[in-house]
């Protein structure tokens, strides 16, 4: 039953019923793409934690065995190298699917792979999408708060359609992300398949890529090599910083609720990159230097999510803050960093 396309089709905890309503709960059939990568790599602990059956779908694009070696020897746990562009037979309880290069730089690499061939995110949806379809399996989208481009409305609130710039640098990511949220709904209304949508809002944490390009991660690593802190322009765009931790809680939440979203998942305290270089200062190294470079083209001025929705329907909010949540990375990234060369730049 659909009330106004946020309920979907079955309501039950377990995708399609399978399990009657009433019985203990008995461990899940999960797929995570892209598992092996940042976000992927927490989400997969937290449901191998809670008894679950996890298979990790990964081409290691940007993601690493290091982040999910921990779970080799688990008969509960499998891994395998795929590049989510192809069809994939599985049979599972539920998806969530990440699988997409994530940092500006990554996907800025090369665009036009990145939208007709490589990461043509609305084709991989699809193949996932088709699985979820025929296994009825419930499936998850990790959209993006860039689906509101360069926002018009601030904070931004999930009614927003958003301000994307279709022909510039980034829309190679913002389009690939709307049109895969477009698929998704496409499959829920005329498929009638259980689909859950997030739109993930500036993450960082551990396991961050350390060289990839994003602003938390570049300031962590600048500030631990003792390199001055590269501000992009006049470095008073803002973005609301979310950890890790509390992103992983919110897509649970998302995906064993029963509402079809889009929803927001992500900090609402708001920083310029200023600030944030001053956070860094004040957690690794006072004496940083700052250095400023030229912005980015189409670079979004300012960036904050309302989150509402998620705190009166999924019961969920962030409970870690950027000065709580940067000291627990900062330890990470020196380890990786100082401890073992080999993994530096990974
Ligand atoms: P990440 O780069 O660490 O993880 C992405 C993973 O997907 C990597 O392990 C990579 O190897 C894998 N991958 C990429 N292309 C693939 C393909 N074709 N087939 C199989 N695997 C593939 O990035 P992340 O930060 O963990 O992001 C995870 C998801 O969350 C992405 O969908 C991203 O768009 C979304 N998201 C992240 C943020 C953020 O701030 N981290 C913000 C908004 C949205
Ligand atoms: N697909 C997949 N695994 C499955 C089922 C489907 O990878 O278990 C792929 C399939 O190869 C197709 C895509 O998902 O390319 C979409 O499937 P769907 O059934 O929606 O479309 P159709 O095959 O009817 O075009
Ligand atoms: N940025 C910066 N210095 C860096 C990297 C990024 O000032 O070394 C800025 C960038 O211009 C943008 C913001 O930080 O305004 C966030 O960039 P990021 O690539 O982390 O994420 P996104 O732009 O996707 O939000």
């Amino acid at each position: 039953i659909y009330q106004n396309g946020h309920v979907a089709r079955f309501p039950s905890f377990n995708s399609g019923g399978k399990i009657p309503l009433g019985l203990k709960r008995k461990g899940l059939r999960i797929v995570v793409t892209g598992g092996a990568g940042f976000v992927g790599s927490h989400l997969v602990d937290r449901l191998m934690g809670r008894g679950d059956s996890v298979i990790v779908v990964d081409n290691f694009f940007t993601g690493r065995k290091e982040n999910v070696m921990h779970h080799f020897g688990n008969p509960r746990f499998e891994l395998i190298r795929h590049d989510v562009v192809e069809p994939l037979l599985l049979e599972v309880d539920q998806i969530y699917h990440l699988a997409c290069p994530a940092s500006p730089v990554h996907y800025k690499h090369n665009p036009v792979k990145t939208i007709i061939s490589f990461t043509p995110i609305q084709f991989r949806t699809l193949n996932m999408l088709g699985l979820a379809k025929r296994v009825g399996a419930r499936f998850l989208l990790t959209s993006t708060s860039e689906v509101y481009g360069d926002p018009l409305q601030h904070p931004q609130v999930e009614t927003y359609w958003g301000n994307v710039n279709p022909i510039g640098v980034r829309s190679c990511y913002d389009e690939g992300k709307r049109t895969a949220e477009t698929l998704t709904m496409d499959y829920h209304r005329g498929a009638g398949v259980e689909v859950r949508i997030a739109r993930i809002f500036n993450t960082y944490g551990p396991r961050m890529c350390i060289d990839d390009g994003r602003v938390v991660s570049n300031f962590v690593a600048q500030a631990l090599r003792k390199e001055p802190l590269t501000v992009y322009g006049d470095g008073k765009q803002t973005r609301s910083f979310q950890f890790v931790s509390d992103l992983v809680e919110g897509l649970m939440r998302l995906m064993e609720g029963e509402h079809v979203g889009p929803f927001n998942l992500g900090n609402p305290g708001e920083f310029t990159m200023l600030e944030l270089a001053q956070v860094v200062q004040e957690t690794i190294d006072p004496n940083a230097k700052i250095e400023f470079r030229p912005n980015t083209e189409d670079d979004p001025h300012k960036r904050k999510p309302d989150i509402s929705k998620a705190k009166e329907l999924l019961g969920w909010e962030p409970k870690v803050p950027l000065r709580k949540g940067l000291p627990m990375m900062v330890t990470d990234f020196s380890q990786r960093i100082f401890g073992d060369h080999k993994e530096r730049g990974s």
